[in-house]
């Protein structure tokens, strides 16, 4: 049974400086409804291609979905009701851009997240990035921090309150004060979910091309690392359980017996099954990974000729599916024991007990761990601990 289900919507007010996302600035309706006839129909191939499958999770990820209409998100809910099963209680997550739809058409439209709650969405993730207004000028987000505010207050008043908010780490010209305020202000916001990102540099964005040029001036690894560690030590201080390298979210209480994880990215990290549509999406079933269109256009004309075989295709073996396993794992605090995954320990044992001693992971019981330092550099721990041979150390991690 699939666990989760992505949906991709490629739309946004404009492209923020360091997006490398599939997201079309300011679509026009014509885009839109050609997506949205595309999308309807890549719904129904899955569901005869997969049958009527059954979600615990439905993310709906972008791009910006909190731009759609309430008529645009009806249809979009109503058909997936209608070609598959979501669980009474499942988890329906919506990205929501603070500000946007200001932006786009006059002022925000106070019933529309009525609306959205009143569909089913469940769980908001928002991209707040920073309460710092400059910085978010410079990051070409189309936002202030008072619109995460006042955005917050008004998801609660319309009875959404399972808000989770994202931080980022590594901005042009961001320092650790900056961030302090930022962590403290999210923190006085008492929101459910704190997720920490690193800014990315691609090519072909605005910091892309400034980067190649030498314009960027990107905090240093040093201030880089005073900001994680500070995130590290503050959230659990302010209640927050840090329950993946990056994520920081209230833990189960009397109230809340479950907590406030985010439950679709823990599919992601505990290797379940998923189902992603919409361009780029990525879908993981019975051990085959893939991705059916790379890019809108492409996505867009795939469907449109029904022409429904994968740009991406992965047929994993019993061993690749247990390495996988064994890193995403490796990605939350509850670790992982090797014993569980025995053809993936087999190949990757020397590696893991290189990192042990190098102080990258911790053991306790049965379990290993990723350390703080192990965290920090958890990018390049998982690509020593997957490479295949042997050769070197990772002391120079
Ligand atoms: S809101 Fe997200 S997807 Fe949209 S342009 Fe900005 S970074 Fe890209």
């Amino acid at each position: 049974m699939a666990q989760g289900l992505y949906i991709h919507i490629p739309f946004c007010g404009s492209k923020c400086h360091y997006c490398n996302f599939i997201s079309v600035p300011n679509p026009d309706p014509e885009i839109r409804s050609r997506f949205f006839r595309c999308l309807f129909s890549e719904i129904n191939w899955a569901q005869r291609q997969y049958g009527t499958l059954e979600f615990d999770t439905l993310y709906l990820g972008g791009g910006t979905p909190s731009l759609l209409t309430t008529g645009e998100m009806a249809g979009l809910l109503g058909k997936v009701r209608e070609y598959f099963k979501l669980r009474p209680d499942a988890e329906v997550t919506c990205e929501w851009n603070p500000g946007d739809r200001r932006l786009l058409g006059g002022e925000d439209d106070p019933a529309q997240v009525k609306t959205f709650s009143s569909l089913g969405i469940n769980r908001i993730s928002l991209g707040a990035q920073t309460f710092d207004d400059p910085l978010l000028a410079r990051l070409g987000r189309r936002h202030t921090a008072r619109d995460t505010v006042l955005t917050i207050e008004r998801m609660r008043n319309a009875g959404l309150s399972n808000i989770s908010l994202d931080l980022m780490l590594r901005i042009p010209g961001q320092t650790v004060e900056s961030f302090r305020t930022s962590l403290e202000k999210a923190v006085a916001l008492e929101v459910s979910q704190i997720s920490l990102y690193d800014l990315e540099i691609h090519a072909g964005t605005v910091f892309g091309r400034l980067d190649r040029d030498k314009k960027l001036d990107l905090p240093d690894e040093r201030v880089h690392a005073a900001m994680y560690e500070l995130a590290c030590h503050r959230l659990p201080n302010a209640g927050y359980q840090h329950y993946e390298i990056s994520n920081f979210a209230k833990p189960p209480s009397e109230r809340h017996p479950e907590g406030f994880f985010s439950r679709h990215n823990l599919v992601y990290w505990r290797n379940g099954e998923y189902l992603g549509l919409g361009p780029g999406a990525f879908s993981y079933l019975g051990g085959v990974r893939r991705q059916f269109a790379r890019d809108l256009e492409r996505y867009l004309r795939k469907c449109e000729s029904e022409d429904w075989s994968n740009d991406v295709e992965d047929v994993l073996t019993n061993e690749e599916k247990e390495i996988e396993s064994l890193a995403m794992r490796l990605r939350l605090a509850e670790g992982v024991n090797p014993a569980d995954f025995p053809l993936a320990n087999s190949r990757v044992s020397r590696n893991l007990e290189e990192l042990l001693q190098e102080g990258f992971l911790k053991r306790e019981g049965m379990k290993i761990r990723l350390t703080p330092r192990g965290q920090f550099l958890s990018e390049d721990v998982f690509g020593f601990l997957l490479r295949k041979d042997d050769a070197g150390n990772c002391q120079a991690l």
